[in-house]
């Protein structure tokens, strides 16, 4: 399964502006600064569809795409199906006149609690810093709402052989999922047929 098109949707701040209808969702989610917009930007074959700020803390909505994918089922059959790429902002950073200080947006709680039609949330985690306090607290959070979570770690690209393991072992020791995690680096495109094969899983069995 690929992903053939992907175009930006609407952006919202709260739940009576998510968009109407049946379509369903799979969201991405990771601190500021972890590599999401490049992650989404590779996934969809698309460079400018996420914007990769630089700057962390700076996406503050959420953010929707079309998306459609394609499978081929057979020589001659295939399969279309269309889903919504859910951009949720990045935690764990804010720049106040007070300084800097961590934040979970309420949009991300808001939103988790009232999406019906969330399928899966990719929870993105840098792959060099596996430990950060506030990863976990969003993996606690986000296992007591009961979401379906699929763990992808982030800039594999700049991991050694030996980092990898030990950092994918730390991973799935403090992040447990039904699934292994997905290596990923939005450089290379490492992981992208994982993860496009695990949204396929999700959305059409
Ligand atoms: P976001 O704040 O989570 O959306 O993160 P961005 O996608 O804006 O990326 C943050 C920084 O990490 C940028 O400087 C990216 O170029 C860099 N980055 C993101 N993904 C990768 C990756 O897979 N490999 C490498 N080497 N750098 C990455």
């Amino acid at each position: 399964p690929r992903i053939i098109a992907a175009k930006y949707n609407t952006s919202c701040v709260k739940a009576d502006q998510y968009p109407e209808g049946d379509t369903v969702e799979i969201a991405f989610l990771g601190r500021s600064n972890v590599g999401k917009s490049s992650l989404i930007n590779s996934l969809c074959n698309y460079r400018g569809l996420a914007l990769v700020s630089g700057q962390p803390g700076k996406t503050k909505t959420i953010n929707y795409f079309d998306i459609e994918s394609k499978e081929d089922i057979s020589e001659t059959e295939e399969r279309r199906y269309n889903w919504f790429l859910v951009d949720l902002p990045g935690y764990g950073f804010a720049k106040t006149n007070k300084g800097n200080r961590n934040l979970w947006s309420s949009f991300i709680a808001d939103y988790i609690l009232h999406s019906e039609r969330l399928m899966l949330l990719c929870l993105l985690i840098d792959g060099r810093h596996p430990e950060m306090p506030i990863d976990k607290v969003a993996y606690d959070w986000l296992v007591e709402a009961g979401v379906p979570l699929q763990i992808v770690v982030t800039k594999a690209d700049k991991l050694t052989a030996k980092e990898k393991s030990a950092n994918l072992a730390k991973i799935k020791e403090m992040y447990p999922t039904d699934t292994p995690p997905i290596l990923y680096s939005s450089l290379k495109h490492t992981g992208r047929e994982l993860l496009q094969q695990r949204i396929n899983t999700v959305l059409v069995g």
